[in-house]
């Protein structure tokens, strides 16, 4: 998506351990509009497959999600991120490693809002080593639920989330796929 690919280089930082930092409209600081293209463009790629529900995870997924929801016009979930203990019976649950933080947490969602019938759009923000994509098809796998497929904003296709993915048959469509970042700020895109 050349807007979003424009936008990047504009705007984004590359910090070092392979982050690119993209607070000024995605992270942090929320461009609507740029969002809004974004959801247009999810839909677009989506919206002969059935989807009746979106599901991602807090935080940053869910602005994305509800923008992308108004096309599909249906209900999104959000898996939650919980320090452990105690989880409920109620609930699915699977532990995520986090890229960015290094941490490992369990993410739960609600039996009551993923079920059998359910044909689930998974959007993210990121898709680095696929540790959150996957902990959402385990949660999803976990209800019986059918996966449509992941709709991810930015894919660092240096990393191996991406074919890891799609090696398992899941259709990821990532709207910007980044080749190669430099710590000195320099951005390639997958053609
Ligand atoms: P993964 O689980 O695929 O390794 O990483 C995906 C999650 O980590 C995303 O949900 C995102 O929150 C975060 N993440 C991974 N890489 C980056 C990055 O380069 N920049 C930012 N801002 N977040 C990232």
């Amino acid at each position: 998506m050349q807007l979003l690919e424009e936008r990047i280089l504009k705007d984004g930082k590359v910090f070092p351990g392979n982050v690119l930092k993209v607070d000024s409209f995605l992270n942090h600081q929320v461009d609507v509009e740029l969002i809004n293209e974004i959801g247009k463009e999810f839909y677009r790629l989506f919206k002969d497959c059935g989807v009746n529900k979106i599901f991602t995870i807090e935080a940053s997924g869910i602005g994305i999600a509800c923008i992308t929801a108004q096309y599909f016009h249906v209900p999104v979930v959000f898996a939650k991120k919980t320090l452990g203990k105690n989880i409920a019976a109620d609930v699915y649950s699977t532990p995520i490693k986090s890229f960015t933080h290094g941490k490992t947490y369990d993410v739960i969602v609600s039996q009551e809002f993923l079920n059998k019938d359910d044909k689930i759009l998974i959007i993210d923000d990121f898709l680095a080593q696929g540790c959150a994509l996957n902990g959402l098809i385990e949660l999803i796998k976990s209800a019986g639920a059918e996966i449509v497929g992941a709709g991810i904003v930015i894919e660092k296709a240096f990393q191996q989330g991406g074919d890891l993915i799609r090696s398992e048959g899941i259709r990821v469509e990532s709207l910007a796929r980044i080749e190669s970042m430099t710590d000195d700020g320099k951005i390639t895109f997958c053609k």
